[in-house]
């Protein structure tokens, strides 16, 4: 681990990357300026060391950037959505243009394998720009019409106002384009702050939004949650609050957004089970379960992490996905062929960690592989499969946020079915069987913002993605999102 950097430096001193030194200045009212707060040191997770050091924003910089959006936002807000859908396609160029530079630096930041980062996200990335810039274009209502005699009605939807967006480390610039695109698509005006641990990529796409809107219309403020992402929540000119993160802080963020009634968009944690059945394609759930159980390992809210799997075909799937797990290469980002990279954090390695030993301590659980941090530099931890867990285990009812995969057997679907709702969570789940009949009976009782059958884990632009239960209501991706940020107002107009 490198020392603290000095308040201020732009670059940590065992910088060992051949990348150019990354973007450290925050962006406020379209400038670029350091932070003035204290440093943040950013690590490289595949080998520990010090790759940036970040200054936070202080209380001053912070009530510039909402300053700056609140005085952006009159005429943001008037502009027309062909204007609006305009510029976004012109930052989804920019991503593409810039793709490999950013697929490297969240690399980097986050040690997700570079080709992963090249192939599933950064088009990914880029489109929802693209799939918002159209979307603002063509948001519906009821139709206008005398629904009182005498009197028209029609529908507006406006922007809500100034709107804090507060990311998660695990997706970085993922996070950043599901909050900026919808937001800046409806008319808002937007300070972002991305996380502490990861804000490189938002950095770089600052870069991008100075040169190509409005001033004030896009700030992006770094800093911890407690000194930074608190104000920004409680900051009275900030009219709605969205944040992708854990339960405990949507918590938080809500206590805090209550002060002034803010609208609040909350995207928390999830659990995700996956029930297999015995008629399923057991070969296709193995091959699935490796890439969707320990994708981006496993720091993923939607990580198909919980298999509930019929007793008849249960011996087989723990032996297929066991397989399946170990033949997972795991290693530096930016070597090919790699599968899986490190956990973000060596705190975050522990608490997997942790939650591994406290599971080995039972005797009816048995870990089939895995189940180890691995030696050396970086906090890699070894892909894990843990068979014969029960529903109240602890293993099975909280969130790892780490490569571990649970099997629990079931005897019928009922109790698969009552197992998989029996969670706080309510994010993501699926269901694999060949019997269409029970696919959609069993999809329309899951708990949950999304079941997917026969496959986990993709996501449609055009979809929406966001959870129930304590996994929060905010809606990403979708014209649902646009409605998230979006008022719906009554205009009605007396005819005589
Ligand atoms: P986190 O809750 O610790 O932090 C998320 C963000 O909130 C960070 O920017 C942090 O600085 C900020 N924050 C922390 N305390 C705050 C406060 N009091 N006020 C305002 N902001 C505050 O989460 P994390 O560890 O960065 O990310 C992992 C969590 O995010 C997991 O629980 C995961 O399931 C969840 N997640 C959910 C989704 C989804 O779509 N539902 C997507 C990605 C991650």
């Amino acid at each position: 681990m490198c020392p603290a950097p000095r308040r201020g430096n732009r670059m940590c001193p065992m910088n060992t990357t051949a990348l150019a030194p990354p973007e450290t200045r925050l962006l406020i009212d379209g400038r670029r300026a350091l932070g003035e707060g204290p440093p943040e040191t950013i690590v490289d997770p595949a080998t520990g060391r010090c790759i940036a050091s970040v200054p936070e924003a202080t209380g001053e910089q912070l009530e510039g950037a909402v300053a700056a959006a609140v005085g952006a936002f009159e005429r943001w807000s008037r502009t027309t959505p062909a204007q609006r859908a305009g510029l976004l396609l012109q930052i989804a160029a920019h991503l593409d243009a810039e793709a490999d530079a950013y697929a490297q630096l969240e690399s980097l930041n986050t040690g997700k394998p570079l080709e992963a980062m090249r192939k599933d996200e950064m088009p990914a990335i880029a489109d929802v720009f693209r799939f918002f810039a159209g979307a603002a274009r063509l948001q519906s209502a009821p139709a206008a019409a005398e629904y009182v005699r005498g009197y028209t009605s029609l529908i507006r939807r406006d922007p809500v106002g100034v709107v804090g967006s507060i990311a998660p480390w695990n997706y970085p610039l993922m996070m950043a384009a599901w909050k900026l695109a919808p937001a800046l698509a409806a008319g808002n005006t937007v300070v972002l702050k991305p996380s502490e641990q990861t804000p490189l990529t938002a950095l770089k796409l600052a870069g991008a939004l100075a040169e190509l809107l409005p001033n004030g219309v896009a700030n992006i403020v770094c800093g911890r949650g407690d000194t930074v992402g608190a104000p920004l929540v409680a900051h009275p000119s900030v009219r709605m609050v969205s944040l992708t993160g854990d339960v405990s802080t949507g918590q938080k963020v809500l206590a805090a957004a209550a002060g002034n009634l803010k609208r609040t968009h909350l995207e928390l944690g999830g659990k995700a089970p996956v029930i297999i059945c015995a008629d399923a394609d057991l070969a296709a759930v193995a091959s699935a379960i490796r890439v969707l159980g320990f994708y981006n390992a496993g720091q993923d809210c939607t990580a198909a992490c919980r298999l509930y799997v019929a007793a008849q075909a249960y011996d087989r799937v723990v032996a297929d996905v066991t397989q399946a797990a170990s033949s997972l290469n795991v290693g530096s980002p930016t070597s090919s062929g790699v599968d899986m990279g490190p956990v973000i954090s060596a705190e975050q390695r522990r608490r997997v960690a942790g939650f591994i030993e406290r599971a080995a301590a039972a005797r009816h659980l048995s870990i089939t592989t895995g189940g180890r941090a691995r030696a050396g530099e970086g906090f890699f931890y070894e892909p894990t499969v843990i068979a014969g867990a029960r529903q109240d285990d602890e293993i099975v009812r909280r969130e790892i946020f780490g490569p571990v995969v649970t099997l629990t057997p079931f005897t019928d679907i009922e109790q698969a079915i009552r197992w998989a709702n029996d969670s706080e969570y309510g994010l993501a789940s699926s269901v694999w069987t060949r019997d269409i009949g029970t696919a959609m009976r069993v999809a329309a009782r899951l708990q949950y913002g999304c079941t997917w059958i026969n496959t986990h884990g993709i996501l449609a632009r055009e979809m929406p993605h966001g959870g129930c239960k304590r996994s929060g209501y905010g809606k990403d991706l979708s014209v649902y999102a646009l409605e998230d940020y979006t008022v719906p107002r009554h205009v009605m107009v007396k005819l005589d």
